[in-house]
């Protein structure tokens, strides 16, 4: 979404950058390396379809290599374009080093409109994407490994892993080449829901901080707190669910391409997603108010605001009018730099896209060493911890007996506690740590100084640092 008098999304980016650079004392030239793009690669690619060869374009950009592989997203959609692919790879290098994954930043995306194409057409146009990115290592386990994003996800990641392996039949870690994928095809658990279910320990970590909740003007807990979502996809459909089914926030509103749904008591997410596969949008949803410009929900009262699909939806034409006092960015670049500042000035806390929606890549991390170690996590241990369990509760039983009525073991705690984490509980568990520990990170630099107004600049500012370490340790 490009908005008439405002920078584009890459330059958006910049200033954001810019801002945080200016607070900082980096060496001569270092911003500079830091702030560009390294390279961008344009291909355009023909494939058969319906009897006539149809014409693709295609992006895969590389931001820094401070580390490698480089990793991000592939976007399926028919506003692709080199500015938003150089701009979110950019977003793509600050985010891996603000959750400490060890990678370089790295974007892809293809101009098309995949809900056009059958599946046996998308197979062929994917295989051939990955064909061209995979022959210039723009593909490759240890160079540049890709992950869904908008428009594409787990299907489309299982063929540009066999794809990849097709033309490299000896490389024993090919599965590594490409995160996201089904878990039959070398995926992990949780994948799937990880950057929703980020969002969620993103805020169930800021709701931890008195002090931060007073920024905002919000108190309590997230029980019972009013949200309003746009997008129902991936990212803003995991997010919404976990939010309200286990942390108790009420989902007042839902805004898709299609329109907007408000309900203030609250909206039945999966009744929703439902509503939305069958009917393709939120059109004709019992049970709540539809609007048909949907846009104008982002306006509501509410006290969370989660927009979870398009970059740029928050701009110089809509900013004060928005009402929430805590937004935060599921999705990549939501809110363009002028909007950040009258939000800002309006006292509004943002939690910025970097750290946000930081939990897909940081999942696609464990599942880059699973598939590089080749084992499942928790296979070794997992029993070894239940037999080490039994221990305590066979002490705990002699108790039980010996004790009589005065105490016995409450009936949950033995099966819970006997049972030792699957892979699903580790990645869970890792995530909830990488969350906790990076919101950590930018709210101490975000206190510990005046001239730190903001979350975003916190962020850029602990990002930048660690890039700027590793270009140093590197002799630059
Ligand atoms: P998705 O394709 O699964 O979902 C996007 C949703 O937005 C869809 O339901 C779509 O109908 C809706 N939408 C499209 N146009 C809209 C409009 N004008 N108004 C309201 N809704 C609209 O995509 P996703 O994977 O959930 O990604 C969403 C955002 O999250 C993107 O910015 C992406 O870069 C970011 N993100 C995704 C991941 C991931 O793991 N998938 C990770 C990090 C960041």
């Amino acid at each position: 979404m490009s908005v008439p008098n405002e920078p584009t999304f890459r330059q958006s980016v910049d200033l954001m950058f810019n801002r945080a650079v200016a607070l900082m004392d980096l060496p001569p030239g270092l911003e500079q390396k830091i702030r560009v793009c390294n390279a961008t690669y344009t291909v355009r690619f023909g494939v058969r379809l319906r009897g006539q060869i149809q014409t693709f374009t295609g992006y895969r950009s590389v931001h820094s290599e401070h580390m490698e592989p480089v990793k991000g997203g592939i976007r399926y959609a028919i506003s692709v374009n080199q500015d938003e692919v150089e701009a979110l790879a950019a977003l793509m290098t600050y985010k891996c080093a603000l959750v400490e994954a060890p990678f370089g930043g790295s974007k892809g995306g293809l101009c098309i409109n995949p809900r056009e194409y059958e599946p046996h057409e998308l197979e062929l146009i994917t295989r051939r994407f990955a064909y061209e990115l995979a022959k210039r290592d723009l593909i490759n386990p240890s160079q540049n490994v890709p992950a869904p994003d908008m428009g594409t996800g787990e299907r489309e990641m299982a063929w540009i892993a066999d794809q990849y392996a097709r033309m490299n039949t000896t490389d024993i870690n090919a599965r590594a080449c490409v995160t996201g994928k089904p878990l039959n095809a070398g995926g992990i658990s949780g994948r799937v829901e990880a950057t929703g279910r980020g969002v969620q320990y993103a805020l169930q970590e800021f709701f931890r901080y008195e002090e931060d909740k007073k920024k905002a003007g919000l108190e309590g807990k997230l029980d019972g707190k009013r949200i309003i979502v746009q997008g129902l996809g991936n990212v803003g459909y995991h997010a919404a669910k976990f939010l309200s089914e286990e942390d108790g926030a009420i989902i007042t509103g839902v805004i898709e391409h299609d329109g907007g749904l408000f309900n203030e008591s609250g909206l039945d997410v999966d009744a929703v997603r439902t509503w939305i596969v069958n009917h393709g949008g939120v059109k004709g949803y019992p049970n709540a108010t539809f609007v048909t410009e949907g846009a104008k929900l982002l306006e509501q009262e509410c006290d969370v605001l989660i927009p979870a699909a398009l970059e740029g939806v928050i701009n110089l034409t809509n900013a004060d009018r928005v009402k929430a006092p805590l937004i935060i960015e599921a999705a990549n670049g939501p809110i363009t730099a002028g909007a950040d500042e009258i939000l800002r000035k309006k006292g509004c806390v943002i939690i910025p896209d970097m750290y946000a929606n930081a939990g897909g890549v940081t999942v696609s991390y464990f599942e880059w060493v699973k598939n590089l170690s080749h084992i499942r996590f928790g296979r070794m241990q997992r029993r070894q911890e239940e037999a080490r369990h039994q221990l305590v509760i066979d002490e705990l039983e002699r108790l039980d007996r010996y004790l009589g009525d005065a105490w016995s073991m409450t009936p949950e705690f033995k099966t819970k506690y006997l049972r030792g984490a699957d892979e699903l509980e580790l990645v869970r568990s890792g995530l909830d740590d990488t969350m906790r520990i990076a919101y950590q990170s930018m709210r101490e630099v975000w206190h510990a100084r005046d001239d730190i107004e903001d979350l975003r600049t916190a962020a850029y500012l602990v990002s930048i640092n660690k890039v700027a370490a590793s270009y140093q340790a590197k002799g630059l």
